[in-house]
């Protein structure tokens, strides 16, 4: 899609856990050539609007949007396949396979092991394809000297780039990540916003849900701030550095 379209609509989306509501309807765009952050304290509603956008767990009510095409109630491997790619909280790299095995096969899989069988089955020029697209991914993300490591003996921050290439070896539309600078250095962090700027740069849209400040002030073009839920503010970095409601929601947390 060119620069600046919507790639995802969100609107009046909610998620009740028994009597809990998770996410009180919520609504927002993220358009091509973009960086969102989806922010709040602890318990706010993030991971689980994620999980509702990418389709891991049904949406109680409400409305999202892929590329214009209603996705909810869809299944998530078949979101995926629209060009919706997401890293998660906590990496999910498989031990003792080496990074280019991990991206490959996470690109493959999405995850889910019935897949397994399928991979397996590939035939020559298939197989072929699929590791030249992991290892374009892999340059991108600057670890092509790392191709054949066991991926779980890199640095925290290299096993978050990985996640990030086995993303974008499926060539989506936009990728979602799921607080990916929790627990990096500084360099690390630094490593990781230039890499995600580069991906906007070209194109992609990107959400990213965060709970370090620093870090989205200086990257996002826009936040959502969510607590309890609900949307507690929507606007620039700037904007929302300075809104009182953000700033007490932040302390009292
Ligand atoms: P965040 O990612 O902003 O920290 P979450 O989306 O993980 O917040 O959680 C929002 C609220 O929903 C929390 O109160 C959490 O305990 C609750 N919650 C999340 N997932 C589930 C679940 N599967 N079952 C019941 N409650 C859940
Ligand atoms: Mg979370």
């Amino acid at each position: 899609p060119e620069r600046g379209t919507e790639v995802l609509g969100v609107a009046d989306l909610r998620k009740t856990f028994g009597g809990l509501v998770a996410v009180d309807d919520i609504g927002f765009t993220v358009r091509a050539g973009e960086i969102v952050g989806l922010i709040g304290p602890n318990g706010a509603g993030k991971s689980t609007t994620f999980n509702l956008v990418t389709g891991v767990m049904p949406a109680s009510a409400g409305e999202v949007r892929f590329l214009g095409q209603p996705v909810q109630g869809w299944l998530s491997r078949r979101i995926a396949r629209l060009g919706l790619a997401r890293t998660f909280q906590h990496v999910k790299l498989v031990h003792g396979m080496s990074v280019i095995d991990n991206v490959v096969i996470g690109a493959h899989l999405d995850g889910h092991a019935g897949a397994i069988q399928g991979a397996l089955r590939l035939d020559r020029a298939e197989e072929e394809r699929l590791f030249a697209r992991a290892r374009a991914a892999i340059a991108r993300v600057g670890l092509s000297e790392y191709e054949q490591t066991i991926a779980t003996e890199l640095a925290l921050g290299q096993q978050r780039l990985v996640e990030i290439a086995r993303a974008l070896a499926a060539d989506p539309v936009m990728i979602l990540l799921d607080e990916p600078a929790a627990g990096l250095r500084h360099a690390e962090k630094t490593a990781l916003a230039d890499l995600l700027r580069d991906l906007r740069e070209s194109g992609i849209a990107v959400l990213l849900v965060e709970h370090d400040m620093d870090f989205v002030m200086g990257l996002t073009d826009r936040l959502v701030v969510m607590n309890f839920g609900s949307e507690l503010a929507q606007g620039r970095p700037a904007e929302i550095q300075r809104n009182p409601a953000v700033l007490e929601a932040y302390l009292g947390s």
